[in-house]
Parts: structure tokens; sequence; C-alpha cells
């Protein structure tokens, strides 16, 4: 039997793009910010991937704006892919339907 190498297991992320999931409030950092700088001016608002353990996160004010425009990321410990050929998206979406079986079916 041909041995199976083991296969990235962030790729679907790669190739597509993180689902996230519905966004959450991080009391742990939402305490730290009041803490720090005794404002009530918004929350620290996370989201996770349902695919992965990359989470998301960034401070939103009262007004629904994200803090500087953005998310921040926090990333798996080997999320990381380090290779002599730097992979593109396109290059994670051609490994992906090579590698994985797409579904058909009608829309
Ligand atoms: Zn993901």
């Amino acid at each position: 039997m041909a041995r199976k190498s083991p296969v990235y297991p962030y790729l679907r992320c790669r190739s597509f793009g993180h689902s996230w999931g519905d966004p959450y409030i991080d009391t742990v950092r939402d305490r730290e910010y009041r803490a720090r700088t005794k404002l009530y001016d918004g929350h620290q608002i996370c989201q996770d991937c349902s695919q992965c353990p990359t989470v998301r996160r960034g401070f939103m004010d009262v007004l629904g704006s994200m803090y500087s425009g953005c998310w921040s990321y926090v990333y798996p410990q080997d999320y990381r892919w380090t290779s002599e050929d730097p992979m593109k998206r396109q290059d994670w979406r051609r490994d992906y339907v090579r590698i994985v079986k797409l579904t058909r079916r009608q829309s």
C-alpha cells in the first residue's frame, strides 16, 4: 500500500480563505483594554475560523468602526508555510483541486 504524504492541514483556508464564524466579545482582552485606557468606547471583537484554529480580532468602536481599519490575525503555530518557492493563492488552489475531490451539485 502506498504511503500517503501528510497533507498541509490548512490547505482549504490557504486556497479559499478562512470561514469566519459569528463575532463575539473577547472578555479578557476587553477587560485589559478597559483597565489600560479607562475608556468604554467599544469592544474587543473576535471571530474564529470554522475550518482551522485561526482567530481574527480587532477593536470595534460604538459606531461600528474597526480600530485602524483592520483586523489582526492569530494563526496556529504550524500555519506558517516555509518553502523555497513562495506559494500564491492560485498555487494553493491548484494543489487543493489536485488533492481534494470537489463535490458537484446543481446550484
Ligand atoms: Zn481557517
